[in-house]
C-alpha cells in the first residue's frame, strides 16, 4: 500500500490548531515511522514538548523539572517583547553597563564589594575558575565532590575550565591540615569550596568552614548554589526553620570568602541566573573575562532579576515573591484553599523545597486527593496540572501553586468527573 499523501495527513490534524508548518514536519515523520501513519499521537507528542504554562501540584516547590522558582513579582504581566535600557544610562544619554544597577541591588543586601550577573549558578562557577585559576591548580575537599544533576559535576567543571583539580581529605571528613599540606605541596593554588545541597552526609563527619579556609591567604571561592542571601531572612517576619541549615552569601562574605557563587533561581525565586559576588578586584577581572560576554544575560532577565531583588530591598519580598508565598503561607490558609476546592478528599501533606535546597527538609501542606491514578489526566488538561502519586491515587499539593489557579484545578476535576467519587 503507498503511504498517504503528506498534505492530506496534515491536514487531517488541523483541528490540533498547530502551525501549517509543524503539521507538515509531524506528518513527514508519520510516513518515515509507516503504517499506521498515526500524525495525532505524534503531534501531540510534539505539543507535550513545547514550553508552556502548567500548574505545579507537586508539593516539590522549586520543581527543578517545572523552571524552578515561578517567576512573576508586580511585574508579571509585562509584554514580552520591548525595548530595555539594557545597556543604556537614562541621565547620561549614553551607553550604559549591564551588570552595574543589577550589583548595586545586590550590594545592600549581601554587602558585596562587586556583583556579576551570568546565565546560571553552573556558568559562575566556570567563570570564577576561569578567572582565578587560569591553568592553575584548584583544591577541593573529597567531601565536597558534588553531582547538581543534568551534568553538572564539580570534577568535570574544574576539568573544562581549564585547571587542575587536587583532592584532599575523605567523603566523610576534611581537615584543615588537609588544606594545608596540599597547598605547601601546590604554591598558588585556591580553595573551591562547595555547598553539598542535594544531599547530606551523617555521622562521623567533618568539613572546614569557611572563615578556617580563609585564614590560609589564598583566595577561597565558595559555590552555595542553592544557599541563602542572608541568614537572617530580614524579608520574613521570622525566619524559617526549614531553611536554617542553608548556608548564605553575606554571612559567607563576611567570613573571609574572596567570592561566593549562587543560583538567581533557587533560594532567591528570581529568573533563571547565576550570580558571583565578593572581593571587587576578582569579580572585576570576571566581568573583563572573554568568556563572561558568552554568559552574561538578556535584558528579560535582568529586568526580572532587578526586579526580584528590588522587592527584597523594598521588603515586599514576602508578599510578592511567588517562593516565599508559598514557603511562608500558613496550613489554615492552604486548608480554606483545599475545601475551596471542593472535590475529592483534603489531606495533610509534606511538600518539598526542591532544587537540591535543603536536602530532606519538609514543609507541612494540604493536600487533596482523587481516587485512582489520574496523572495523566491532569497532564492533558488545557493548562496541564501536574500532581504526585500517592500509593494508588493521586495528590494534589496546594502549597505549590498558586491560589489563583484553584479554580482551574476545580474545572479539571470537574470535567474528569471527580464529582461522582463517592466521598469516603
Ligand atoms: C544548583 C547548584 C549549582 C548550579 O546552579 P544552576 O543555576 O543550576 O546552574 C552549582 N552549585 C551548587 C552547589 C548548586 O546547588
Amino acid at each position: 500500500m503507498r503511504p498517504p499523501s503528506v498534505d492530506r495527513l496534515a491536514r487531517s490534524i488541523a483541528h490540533l490548531g498547530l502551525p501549517h508548518a509543524l503539521s507538515v514536519s509531524q506528518a513527514r515523520l508519520a510516513i518515515a515511522e509507516g503504517p499506521p501513519y498515526d500524525v495525532e499521537r505524534l503531534a501531540k507528542e510534539l505539543m507535550g514538548r513545547l514550553p508552556t504554562r502548567v500548574i505545579n501540584a507537586t508539593g516539590t516547590i522549586l520543581h527543578t523539572n517545572l523552571a524552578r522558582a515561578p517567576i512573576g513579582t508586580s511585574d508579571i504581566n509585562s509584554p514580552t517583547f520591548r525595548a530595555s535600557n539594557v545597556e543604556f544610562d537614562l541621565t547620561s544619554g549614553i551607553r550604559g553597563n549591564r551588570n552595574r544597577p543589577l550589583s548595586e541591588l545586590l550590594q545592600p543586601l549581601i554587602d558585596a564589594e562587586l556583583s556579576a550577573v551570568v546565565n546560571n549558578g553552573a556558568s559562575a562557577l566556570l567563570l570564577v575558575l576561569a578567572t582565578l585559576a587560569g591553568s592553575g591548580s584548584v583544591i577541593v575537599s573529597r567531601g565536597e565532590m558534588v553531582e547538581i544533576g543534568g551534568g553538572f559535576r564539580i570534577p568535570e567543571v574544574v576539568g573544562s575550565s581549564g585547571c587542575r583539580l587536587i583532592e584532599v581529605g575523605t567523603t566523610n571528613r576534611t581537615r584543615l591540615a588537609d588544606y594545608k599540606q596540599a597547598l605547601a605541596a601546590n604554591p598558588g593554588a585556591l580553595i573551591l569550596k562547595v555547598h553539598p545541597s542535594n544531599y547530606r552526609i551523617e555521622g562521623f563527619t567533618e568539613q572546614v568552614p569557611v572563615n578556617q579556609l580563609a585564614g590560609l591567604g589564598v583566595p577561597v571561592i565558595y559555590d552555595i548554589g542553592s544557599g541563602l542571601l542572608d541568614s537572617k531572612m530580614p524579608w520574613l517576619k521570622a525566619p524559617l526553620s526549614a531553611l536554617s541549615q542553608e548556608p548564605a552569601v553575606k554571612q559567607s562574605l563576611r567570613d573571609g570568602a574572596t567570592v561566593v557563587t549562587f543560583s538567581g533561581d533557587k533560594l532567591l525565586g528570581g529568573p533563571q541566573a547565576g550570580l558571583i559576588a565578593g572581593d571587587a578586584k576578582v569579580v572585576g577581572a570576571c566581568l573583563m573575562h572573554p568568556l563572561y560576554r558568552a554568559l552574561r544575560p538578556g535584558s528579560h532577565i535582568l529586568e526580572l532579576l532587578a526586579d526580584t531583588l528590588l522587592r527584597y530591598l523594598d521588603g515586599t519580598a514576602t508578599t510578592t515573591i511567588p517562593l516565599w508565598q508559598m514557603l511562608s503561607v500558613d496550613i489554615a490558609h492552604l486548608k480554606r484553599r483545599a475545601e475551596s476546592v471542593g472535590l475529592g478528599r483534603v489531606v495533610d501533606s509534606q511538600a518539598l523545597i526542591g532544587a537540591g535546597s535543603a536536602p530532606g527538609a519538609v514543609l507541612n501542606s494540604i493536600g487533596v486527593v482523587i481516587e485512582g491514578d489520574r496523572r495523566s489526566e491532569l497532564r492533558s488538561q488545557q493548562t496541564p496540572i501536574i500532581a504526585r502519586a500517592l500509593g494508588d491515587d493521586t495528590l494534589l499539593d496546594l502549597r505549590s501553586y498558586s491560589p489563583h489557579d484553584d479554580h482551574l484545578v476545580r474545572r479539571a476535576l470537574l470535567e474528569m468527573g471527580c464529582d461522582k467519587e463517592a466521598t469516603r
